[in-house]
């Protein structure tokens, strides 16, 4: 089955590929596209990012408990690491530049149903 090029991998350059567990690159060098804020992306987001475009995130949350909207437009890439069950994860992230909107200054509201949770056994494997 023929792999979905999303685009390039902005760390190496390689062609970023839908996989078992969503957008990764094809040369795996460690760069991780599928989240940003905590949000799990969906792939028409990804591709979006890798165009250089930006995406709106709705109704993100900070540590208030307030609710905001962001744009992010990708801005290279970071280096990231965390524990986690006593390992050190590490890998590539995104290095985004923010840009908080106002309510007014906001495209209509999608649909509800725009936004659902992508089902992975769906996804071609890789
Ligand atoms: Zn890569």
């Amino acid at each position: 089955m023929a792999k979905t090029v999303l685009g390039k991998c902005p760390n190496c350059g390689e062609n970023v590929v839908i996989g078992k567990y969503g957008p990764n690159c094809s040369a795996k060098c460690g760069m991780r596209f599928g989240y940003a804020m905590g949000r799990r992306l969906s792939d028409q987001e990804v591709e979006t990012l890798l165009a250089g475009e930006h995406i709106l995130l709705r109704n993100l949350t900070n540590k208030e408990g307030t609710e905001y909207n962001a744009y992010l437009t990708p801005n290279g890439v970071q280096e990231y690491s965390y524990e986690k069950d006593g390992e050190t994860k590490s890998g590539i992230q995104w290095k985004f530049d923010f840009e908080f909107p106002e309510d007014d200054e906001l495209p209509e509201e999608e649909p509800p149903f725009g936004n659902i949770d992508i089902d992975d056994s769906e996804l071609p494997f890789n």
